[in-house]
């Protein structure tokens, strides 16, 4: 196809007719010149979907460290030589602490992430302890939390947690790249038992580990598939002691990365778009851009990464002509 033509198709977009593969390319391979129309397109879809409102999220790092899997990007992998801090179960007043404070300030959600794939029911039964624990404050609670058996999600259910994450990360044909000790297959299956149980499911990937533009339409095209109530989409901040440390990211322009958040906002036009981790490096300045396509941040930093904090957050999305807003609205 032409690039004349996908112009075009930015210029009169037609929703019933959803992007293939090569179209989605082009979209990454547009010229400069071009973005306005790009910006224009992804607004549209932003807004009827989404109005100005900025839902943002807490992460609590809820298991830190000492994971079994070797991914590539991870300071919490067993091959990171990262010097974080590492540590079973984060203290109560911690989580609490964090909890309370996305009660007070009306944050979307509280996300907590634990490191590692599996674990036993004792573990996720203490944690649904806690889920019920934080759950009176009616927050709204989504976990990120490796692989989880069937009766284990069910437990977790039980408790009254909303949403799981469970990222893609990458393409299927990338994805032996950066991890090798479990696979996307089982990246996928999980995701569908969760669905299948009634979760909502936040699902996304990282951009910049030297994946092709396929590898990221590829990535989008699945969770196209998978359709998501939201997708993190991150960008990679290379981590001193991880085997990443080094990646070149000068691919990794505003410019790009917008490229990347307008295509997913173009293939899973209802689902929050996240920018998570890099949002800070990487869209520094043009937040009233950024805005104009996703319509969720994190306030307080990431797993193992700081970032703005929450008063900063509300302030830079006011700023920029958009609303924080308490909850998401998922359903359209
Ligand atoms: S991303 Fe998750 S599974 Fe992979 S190394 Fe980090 S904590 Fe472990």
């Amino acid at each position: 196809m032409s690039e004349l033509s996908i112009t075009l198709r930015l210029e009169n977009w037609d929703e019933s007719r959803p992007l293939t593969r090569e179209e989605a390319v082009e979209i990454l391979n547009l010229p400069e010149e071009e973005m306005p129309k790009l910006l224009d397109c992804a607004y549209a879809l932003r807004t009827k979907y989404k109005g100005k409102k900025v839902s943002v999220q807490l992460l609590t790092n809820v298991r830190s460290g000492n994971c079994s899997q070797n991914c590539a990007y991870c300071a919490q992998s067993r091959d990171s030589e990262a010097p974080i801090e590492k540590y079973r179960r984060v203290s109560d007043e911690k989580l609490y602490g964090d909890n309370d404070l996305v009660d007070e300030k009306h944050l979307a959600r509280h996300c907590i992430g634990l490191s590692g794939i599996g674990f036993s029911d004792e573990e996720i039964e203490d944690l649904a302890d806690r889920i019920r624990e934080m759950k009176k404050k009616e927050t709204q609670i989504c976990c990120s939390i490796g692989f989880l058996t069937e009766k284990q999600a069910k437990m977790l259910k039980e408790a009254g947690l909303d949403r799981i994450n469970h990222n893609l990360n990458s393409s299927r044909s990338f994805y032996p790249e950066i991890c090798t000790t479990h696979t996307y297959e089982q990246r996928v299956n999980n995701i569908k038992m969760l669905q299948g149980l009634g979760f909502e499911i936040c699902s996304g990937g990282i951009i910049g580990m030297g994946e092709s533009k396929e590898d990221v339409v590829d990535m989008l095209m699945d969770l196209r598939e998978i359709n998501p109530e939201s997708v993190p989409i991150n960008f990679l901040l290379p981590i001193p002691g991880t085997r990443l440390a080094d990646r070149d990211i000068s691919e990794l322009t505003p410019e790009y990365c917008l490229k990347v958040l307008c295509l997913a906002r173009l293939m899973i036009s209802k689902s929050d778009i996240r920018c998570a981790a890099g949002r800070e490096v990487y869209f520094k300045g043009i937040e009233p851009t950024l805005f104009k396509v996703v319509d969720s941040i994190f306030a307080s930093g990431y797993l193992t990464a700081g970032g703005q904090g929450i008063d900063a957050t509300m302030k830079m999305i006011e700023e920029a002509g958009f609303t924080g807003e308490i909850e998401s609205t998922d359903e359209e």
